[in-house]
Parts: C-alpha cells; sequence; structure tokens
C-alpha cells in the first residue's frame, strides 16, 4: 500500500510499505479523507518523530476486523480519533485528557491507503460516522472538538465579545462556533481574503491586523474582549492578544509561537485587571462526541471551508498550500 512519509515540510515521500494484517483485538481501515492540519507543517513539533506518517483528521471505513472486535464490521464509516486517554488517571480525573499519563497507543498517520487501528483506539476512539456526514466532513470532526475544547475552557457564553486572532482553519473554525453560540466576534488577520471567509462565516468585524485592533475594538465595540483566542503563531499576534483583552478576560494560547521564541507577559498591568491566561491543546472524548453532534445536526456547516482536495500522489502540493497559507483554508487528501 502507498504511504506518504515526512521528512520535513519539504521532503514528503510517497513510499510502499506492506498493507498490514490486524491482530485479534485490532482492524484495518481505508483511508477516504484525511485533513492537513495546521500542526503537520510546524516542523519543531513534527521533526522529533521524523520520518513519520502524519494525518489525525480521519474519516476512514472498515475493512477488515481481527476476530475479538465485535463493536464494528466491514463497511462500517468511521472517524478514528489520533490517541485516546485512559479516563482514570489523576489528570484525567481532573479533567485534563489531553495530558492522560497512560495514553500510549497512537495511530498511525492518515496519509495512507489503509491504518491499523490499535486495540486501545478500537476501543475507545473509533466513532461511527452518522449517515449525513461526509467522509470530507468527518475530517472536520478533530479540529472541530480542539476548537469545542477550547471554548469551554475559557467558559465563553452567548453575548460576551470574543477576539479572535488569526483567520486560518482553526481561527474560522472558532468562529462559526462562537457565532452559534450569540457571541459577538472580532475576527483578524494579516491575509484579506482570510478576512473575507471570516465575514463570510459571521465575523461581526473583520479588522486587519497590521491596524491597532485594540483601538478598533474601542471605537467599535466600545470596549475590548472578554475573551482573546489566539490561532496565530507570530509574535506580533501575541503583543495583539495582550492589547486586545479586556478587564476581568482571558487570553487563551491556541497556537503558540514555538520554542525559539520568548513571550513576556505584561503581568503587573494583567494582575491588577484579573486578566487570566489559558494553554489549550488537542481535545477530549466528551469534546469528540460534541464535534459530531454539531456536524449531524448541521448547527456548524464546514463544506464552505474546503477550498483543496487531491489525492495521496499530490501530499506535496497539499502541503505547499497549507504552509504557504494564502488562498487555502481546508485541505483534504483523498488517498483512495
Ligand atoms: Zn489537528
Ligand atoms: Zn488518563
Amino acid at each position: 500500500m502507498k504511504v506518504a512519509k515526512w521528512y520535513n515540510n519539504q521532503d514528503i515521500r510517497i513510499e510502499e510499505v506492506p498493507k498490514p494484517n490486524p491482530g485479534p483485538k485490532e482492524m484495518l481501515v481505508k483511508v477516504l479523507s484525511c485533513g492537513i492540519c495546521g500542526s503537520d507543517i510546524v516542523e519543531w513539533y513534527r521533526l522529533p518523530r521524523a520520518p513519520l506518517i502524519p494525518g489525525h483528521e480521519i474519516g476512514a471505513e472498515v475493512v477488515e476486523t481481527g476476530g475479538s472486535v465485535s463493536a464494528y464490521k466491514p463497511g462500517d464509516r468511521v472517524f478514528i480519533a489520533p490517541k485516546v486517554p485512559c479516563m482514570t488517571c489523576y489528570y484525567c480525573e481532573k479533567g485534563h485528557y489531553p495530558i492522560c499519563a497512560n495514553s500510549k497507543a497512537r495511530l498511525p498517520g492518515g496519509f495512507s491507503e489503509y491504518v491499523l487501528v490499535p486495540e486501545d483506539i478500537v476501543k475507545n476512539g473509533t466513532y461511527l460516522l452518522p449517515d449525513n456526514i461526509t467522509y470530507d466532513q468527518s475530517t472536520f470532526i478533530e479540529p472541530l472538538a480542539c476548537v469545542i475544547r477550547a471554548q469551554n475552557l475559557a467558559e465563553v457564553q452567548e453575548g460576551r465579545t470574543v477576539l479572535v486572532i488569526g483567520c486560518g482553519m482553526s481561527g474560522l473554525l472558532h468562529v462559526k462556533l462562537l457565532k452559534s453560540k450569540g457571541c459577538k466576534v472580532i475576527a483578524t488577520d494579516i491575509n484579506r481574503k482570510k478576512l473575507e471567509y471570516a465575514d463570510r462565516f459571521g465575523a461581526d468585524l473583520t479588522v486587519d491586523a497590521k491596524e491597532d485592533v485594540a483601538e478598533v475594538l474601542i471605537s467599535q465595540n466600545r470596549k475590548k474582549a472578554d475573551t482573546v483566542i489566539l490561532c496565530a503563531s507570530a509574535m506580533s499576534a501575541v503583543e495583539q492578544a495582550w492589547n486586545g483583552v479586556d478587564k476581568g478576560g482571558t487570553v487563551v494560547f491556541f497556537a503558540v509561537p514555538g520554542p525559539d521564541k520568548e513571550v513576556s507577559v505584561p503581568i503587573n498591568d494583567f494582575w491588577m485587571k484579573e486578566i487570566k491566561i489559558l494553554t489549550t491543546y488537542y481535545c477530549s472524548p466528551y469534546d469528540i462526541a460534541d464535534a459530531i453532534s454539531l456536524l449531524e445536526k448541521e448547527e456548524i456547516k464546514v463544506d464552505d471551508m474546503i477550498t483543496h482536495k487531491m489525492p495521496l500522489e499530490d501530499i506535496v502540493e497539499g502541503f505547499q498550500h497549507v504552509t504557504e497559507s494564502k488562498d487555502s483554508i481546508k485541505v483534504i487528501i483523498n488517498p483512495t
């Protein structure tokens, strides 16, 4: 079978490897759609494990199940989570599922014709797709789940003013979810095209990131943002976040600038304003269930975010679209 092996963003090779046979508690799935995530192109994050087969936004069809697997059968349409928490360790009990101390099994990446699903993920990380969720739509389940988790942790509520910094795939998903909750959304980006998307997806105000966003907030909204969600990694975006948050507000680091950058926090200023700084990473099984339900009920529509679709052979081009980040929002690979 064909797989795409990532060595770095400039070097992704299509390689031939043997198709795996599932053990008694495993199963083999055929990958129909797999999204390229913004995190797939972050080299400092991925390089320590390279070469690897990336892809964790997987919509697939079950083709073969091990003898002890009874929950799924060939032909089932599924979403597969890249890893699952144990639900019983200290961190899971506190609700910090993404940092579970016992989560070991990790799904081989979805930029591959077939994926062998390990026992843990067959048991707790496989979700049947409702009939009205297409394979391409299913690639939004994981990113939407991460967005849901971030907004839950930040306790975003109806009527709040939320500043979304960075209107790539995840920033735009934030815009959509915030609007479905009845928030007032201000979105910024340096890219005009992305601001047009934010506008189309319901943002109340879009601001060129070159402008003084805090000033625009005060003049157009009379106050700064209750919540700032940072979906960009530029240092200037971090500055905009510090300046854009209102007293009593929260800054959410959904994206981070990277390990070679040092972020300085205006902590004395924040101290007197009771400003919270929050980080979020990945999602929990509850968020995945919520994401599936939002897509199933069409409370969040995603078809209008798909800008590029291509076969596995063209994955280099797909990664280029995401890396350049000019006119692409969601780039989907269809390996089979
Ligand atoms: Zn992702
Ligand atoms: Zn755990």
